[in-house]
């Protein structure tokens, strides 16, 4: 079982406070943008088919008074064009990912303190319907536009605090000023609570979604990646790695003679053998597209993405050597007092008559001369050698 991924971590650990490690919050925001975009573009065209009714039904009204000038120059030259770019960030994917949440709050709590100004101006005169779209709205935009809860807490005080602060400033006589700012706190709270379990069970969701996955992708006794996954990888780096003209580096590591171990020492001892194996290969992918993998009982393979040959050559012999040092004892081994494994190691270039199956094959090939050679030893081959010994490189 990886019992210490990121995600299982985190969930153990909690997040009362509603906030992930870094890099796992950076994910999750991601996670969570993505799935809030239909509402978010849904609520943004709701909010424009009653702007556009707004207007058109205050330009058939009364004309508004002076005093609402200030409002109104805002609204239509701060609000308005940050409204439009507000919404050409949700409908651009590249933008949304990377700006919305830190612009939405901004332009939606400016044109929410506005919307509190001139509602407060309106209900001061006796218009109380004002105050109704105004709860109305709030609790929408809160709620609807996918803020996060701390996002939630700070654009509902401001907003909701500026339309009671506005309220008392223009003359709202007292029981009306007490109502409105208690059906507004409560309906802060509401939202509050509303917000906080809902992003309480996304996030936890979100972890549970991410530890099953791991579950079909990485070999529960070694946490690498398990076949089926290794096979993905290699397909979608042989293809990156035709458009992108880089080589591909693949190790194959079998451990020598390794039914002997069992024999000698019981099954149990080999499996803490493999798993310390493993953490030598785990700790041999440092670069964010290479994996290692579990590939046979006692077969491992890291895939090196854009490696030079000197590289892979490097890397066999210093997982070949770190093996070594372990020192595991192994009585039963004609090659060595303790465990050892052989390396078949190649680097090529992939085309697109080429295949990933003669790749690993060609690989396969290297192994097995490291084994008939001797093992304990890593045989490297390369892009030239594939075209001269097996032609044109295909199955
Ligand atoms: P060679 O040096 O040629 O690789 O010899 P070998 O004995 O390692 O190779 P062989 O393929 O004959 O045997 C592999 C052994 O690995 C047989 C099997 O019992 C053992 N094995 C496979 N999977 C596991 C596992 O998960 N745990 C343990 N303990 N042993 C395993
Ligand atoms: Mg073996
Ligand atoms: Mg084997």
């Amino acid at each position: 079982m990886n019992k210490d991924s990121a995600y299982s971590a985190q969930l153990k650990k909690g997040f009362q406070l509603l906030s992930f490690e870094p890099d796992l919050e950076r994910e999750f925001r991601q996670f969570h943008l993505r799935s809030v975009r239909g509402r978010v573009i849904t609520c943004l065209l709701i909010a424009v088919l009653f702007s556009l009714w707004a207007v058109f039904a205050s330009r058939s009204g009364t004309t508004p008074s002076p005093d609402f000038d200030m409002a109104a120059n805002l609204r239509r030259w701060v609000i308005r064009p940050l409204s439009l770019v507000l919404i050409a960030t949700a409908l651009t994917p590249w933008l949304y990912k990377r700006l919305w949440l830190r612009l939405a709050p901004v332009v939606i709590g400016m044109s929410g303190v506005v919307s509190a100004y001139s509602s407060a101006g309106v209900v001061a005169d006796g218009n109380y319907h004002a105050f109704v779209l105004m709860v109305s709205g709030l609790l929408g935009l809160l709620l609807l536009l996918g803020f996060l809860f701390w996002q939630v807490v700070t654009l509902g005080l401001i907003v909701a605090g500026s339309y009671v602060f506005f309220l008392a400033e223009q003359g709202g006589t007292g029981s009306v000023l007490g109502f409105e700012a208690a059906v507004l706190g409560a309906m802060y709270l509401l939202a509050l609570v509303f917000s906080y379990n809902l992003e309480k069970s996304v996030r936890t969701t979100f972890l549970q979604m991410r530890i099953l996955e791991d579950l079909g992708r990485l070999d529960s006794m070694t946490g690498l990646c398990n076949r089926g996954a290794f096979d993905e990888s290699l397909e979608a780096l042989w293809k990156q790695a035709i458009r992108d003209k880089k080589p591909l580096g693949l190790l194959l590591i079998d451990v020598d003679q390794f039914k002997n171990y069992n024999d000698a020492y019981g099954h149990q001892a080999g499996d803490r053998c493999l798993a310390q194996v493993a953490d030598i290969l785990k700790s041999s992918v440092n670069r964010p597209l290479d994996i290692a993998a579990r590939v046979g009982g006692e077969e491992f393979a890291l895939l090196c993405y854009a490696s030079s040959q000197e590289y892979i050559r490097a890397l066999g012999e210093q997982i070949r050597t770190r093996v070594r040092e372990l020192d595991i004892p192994h009585s039963a081994s004609e090659v060595a007092t303790c465990v050892t494994v052989s390396v078949g190691a190649v680097v090529v270039e992939p085309t697109v008559g080429r295949s990933t199956e003669s790749f690993v094959q060609f690989a396969d090939q290297a192994l097995y001369d490291a084994k008939s050679t001797g093992r304990d030893r890593v045989i490297f081959r390369d892009n030239e050698y594939a075209a001269v010994v097996t032609g044109a490189f295909k199955m």
